[in-house]
């Protein structure tokens, strides 16, 4: 679907009218910091509000309560004729929308999708409300801290496929001929986050997803910091003893899947970017 660009200073009908016709039939990723969020807005472990709220093991918030709007499901926050459960914990996309961002050559851009304002479909009224800046709305809605913690989550992604490359271009690897890693990088552009979820194994899904950090009381950045010494941790114990070719190309395919699994809840195309890096690697000497 096209989407329409905007600046933050343009001007829209982004007073909510509070109906949350939003909260029905949508899709809400959710990254490790947001989940923890919830969690800990529910009063419950971030392993129970997986087990119990998302799906695609915690990437996404399940959408199975009550039908309502358009006879579609409300998210399993939403309480019918009282809102958000969890409002003060609410993800970067509920907090964003009706806006979007992308991130363009390190560049944040605000968008909605389609060319007419996605609010006048279920709540026009919001055309007789009062008008805001965008950079209003994202102040109003808090979203400065969100997006810093969802930054550092699309870097880690990063980090991670950097990694995956250097097992891959590893000069052992690239003198054996081996073809198996990159075949293998091929395939997993065509996997569903539960194919992912099984290939990286339940000890590194539970620590992407469900990182042992006390986090209620944490603001996002500690809690990113404490996640990233404890993935560099088990990345040291899972790795740093590679001796063989099959070592290596074992490491090669699993810190790749470790990026591809993560990177579905900063809202990246997993086949995207899988596609792109295939193209690097076989630029840089990998075969398939
Ligand atoms: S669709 Fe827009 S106006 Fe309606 S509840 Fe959602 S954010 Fe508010
Ligand atoms: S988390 Fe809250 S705001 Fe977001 S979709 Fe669910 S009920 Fe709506």
């Amino acid at each position: 679907m096209e989407n329409t660009a905007l600046r933050l200073s343009d001007i829209l009908p982004l007073t909510c009218s509070r109906t949350g016709s939003c909260c029905y039939g949508n899709k809400v990723l959710l990254n490790p910091w947001e989940l923890a969020s919830l969690a800990g807005a529910k009063g419950i472990t971030a392993r129970q509000f997986r087990d119990t709220y998302t799906e695609w093991n915690g990437l996404r918030l399940k959408f199975n309560g009550a039908s309502g709007y358009l006879g579609k499901q409300a998210c399993s926050q939403y309480i019918t004729g009282q809102g958000c459960s969890v409002h003060v914990a609410r993800p970067l996309a509920c907090r964003l929308f009706p806006l979007g961002r992308q991130i363009q050559n390190g560049e944040t851009i605000y968008i909605h999708q389609g060319t007419t304002f996605p609010c006048l479909e279920g709540c026009d009224e919001v055309l007789n409300l009062p008008y805001l800046k965008v950079s209003d709305y994202l102040i109003e809605q808090k979203t400065y801290e969100w997006e810093i913690v969802q930054n550092n989550y699309l870097e880690l992604v990063q980090l991670l496929a950097d990694l995956a490359f250097d097992f891959l271009l590893d000069p052992a690897l690239i003198q054996s001929g081996d073809k198996n890693s990159l075949k293998q990088w091929r395939q997993m552009a065509n996997e569903s986050t539960e194919e992912l979820a099984e290939r990286i194994g339940e000890e590194w899904m539970n620590a992407l997803t469900v990182p042992s950090v006390e986090s209620v009381n944490m603001s996002p950045q500690p809690f990113y910091d404490h996640h990233v010494q404890q993935i560099q941790q088990l990345l040291q114990t899972s790795f740093n003893s590679i001796h063989t070719i099959s070592e290596l190309s074992q490491a090669a395919v699993k810190v790749m899947a470790l990026a591809l699994f993560l990177s579905v809840s900063v809202g990246a195309e997993p086949q995207l970017l899988i596609n792109r890096w295939i193209e690097t690697a076989r630029l840089n000497g990998a075969q398939e």
